[in-house]
């Protein structure tokens, strides 16, 4: 019996506005950000579960509050119940009726309950001394099924469906871990891109990361179309034709603007446009997918798609050809596993959501295990990757050759290291108290 006794919830953010890291056309000048959870237990190695959940700023304080008013849901809760009913925890950390009023599964509470199931899986995972793509490699597809609630979805999945599916790479699975534990799960880089940066720098980080063994990479665009055609002209010339471009403008067209624009980016080949309206527009999505499925064009999205009901009706409408699940942003790993499943289903790869802080350290395991249970393909599958902060984590993502080699440390992979909470806590950490 492992029991969570404790609650402690940290405030953290890192000024990478100073840099232009991360900046696009949305999202001029973020401070990457968490609502960072610690859980403590009684377990007698000190096993402390660590969560977060990604913001880029202001605002990273709401969500810090709200993972506060869950927190009485989850202390005193003993690990073998929860993981005896997976499906029934998550249930209980969404259904609080007076909390859900404020979502519901929606907003900086799905955002709070994120970050603790992020914690809880984390503490699992180390209970069993595995990290999470093992974990969840090893569990049965009937286990696997049971962590995932099927209410609002079992039109587009039932229960049965997914059994089915996980059934069915059952027997192979060893050959796919195999196949990853020499090779690493497949990546792509918008490193080089941030809107921020200059000619120049682009450039230079074309060279740098093509150099690096990188070969898939993102461009941000959405900010003047003249300047963005000139963006993605540098970055034919500098990676050449070989390589596969995807860009992203981050919601800020309308549905004709979107259309209009990505055609006049059309000649540089990219594999999909991402973000390109309004995050919850699932029909606006599925005009443009349309528009653009003759030039060869996906629409990817996700990122800011906040449950599995819009996942549901995204790939329903037929709106999304790239499936960008977040791993913070999605109710922690039970409601990740459910996009999973319907991804697989209609058909749709899913390329996770990253960068920020933590989120590379989350989603290569869910990438990984979606390849070994659900998936078992590779074909246009690929993990964002963008981190300029791994120095703050203690077991950060390898990358060798433009692949995420398999973590081997038993967790969920997202603790900071311990001087991070002294130097960046906002608003008394050393450098926020300096700035
Ligand atoms: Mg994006």
């Amino acid at each position: 019996m492992t029991k969570i006794t404790e609650i402690e919830v940290r405030d953290i953010r890192f000024p990478t506005s100073k840099e232009l890291d991360g900046s696009d056309a949305m999202n001029k000048a973020p401070d990457y950000s968490a609502a960072y959870v610690i859980l403590k237990t009684d377990h007698p190695d000190n096993i402390e579960g660590y969560g977060l959940t990604f913001t880029i700023g202001r605002g990273n304080e709401i969500c810090a509050k709200a993972i506060e008013s869950l927190g009485p849901l989850i202390v005193g809760q003993d690990m073998d119940s929860i993981i005896s009913d997976m499906r029934g925890f998550w249930r209980s950390m969404t259904g609080d009726s007076q909390l859900r009023w404020i979502g519901p599964e929606k907003g900086a509470i799905h955002l709070a309950t994120a970050a603790i199931v992020n914690a809880v899986w984390d503490i699992y995972c180390k209970l069993e001394k595995k990290p999470l793509w093992r974990l969840l490699a090893d569990m049965s597809p009937q286990e696997l099924v049971s962590c995932v609630d099927f209410k609002y979805i079992s039109d587009a999945l039932t229960p049965q469906e997914a059994l089915e599916i996980l059934q069915k790479n059952e027997s192979s699975k060893e050959e796919r871990i195999k196949e990853l534990l020499e090779t690493g799960y497949p990546a792509y880089t918008t490193s080089v891109g941030w809107l921020g940066y200059d000619d120049e720098k682009l450039r230079h980080l074309c060279q740098k990361y093509l150099k690096l063994g990188w070969r898939h990479f993102k461009l941000k665009v959405g900010g003047n179309i003249n300047e963005d055609i000139n963006r993605c002209k540098i970055f034919r010339e500098e990676i050449g034709d070989d390589c596969t471009l995807r860009i992203d403008a981050n919601q800020v067209w309308d549905v004709e603007e979107a259309i209009a624009y990505t055609k006049r980016l059309a000649e540089f080949k990219p594999l999909w446009i991402e973000e390109p309206t309004s995050p919850d527009d699932i029909l606006g999505h599925a005009t443009i997918a349309k528009a653009l499925n003759p030039l060869g064009i996906g629409v990817a999205t996700g990122e800011h798609c906040h449950n599995r009901v819009m996942f549901k009706q995204f790939l329903q409408a037929g709106a999304m050809q790239f499936c960008q699940i977040d791993s913070c942003r999605l109710g922690g790993v039970n409601e990740v596993l459910a996009v999973l499943l319907m991804a697989k289903k209609f058909d749709v790869p899913v390329c996770p959501h990253a960068g920020g802080v933590g989120l590379c350290e989350y989603v290569q395991h869910l990438s990984i295990f979606d390849y070994i249970g659900v998936s078992a393909s590779l074909e246009n599958r690929r993990v964002e990757f963008a981190n300029p902060l791994s120095q703050h984590i203690v077991n950060p993502a390898v990358l060798k050759d433009g692949n995420y080699l398999l973590p081997e440390a038993p967790g969920y992979g997202a603790e900071f290291n311990s001087n991070v909470i002294n130097q960046f806590e906002f608003p008394n950490g050393s450098e926020w108290v300096n700035s």
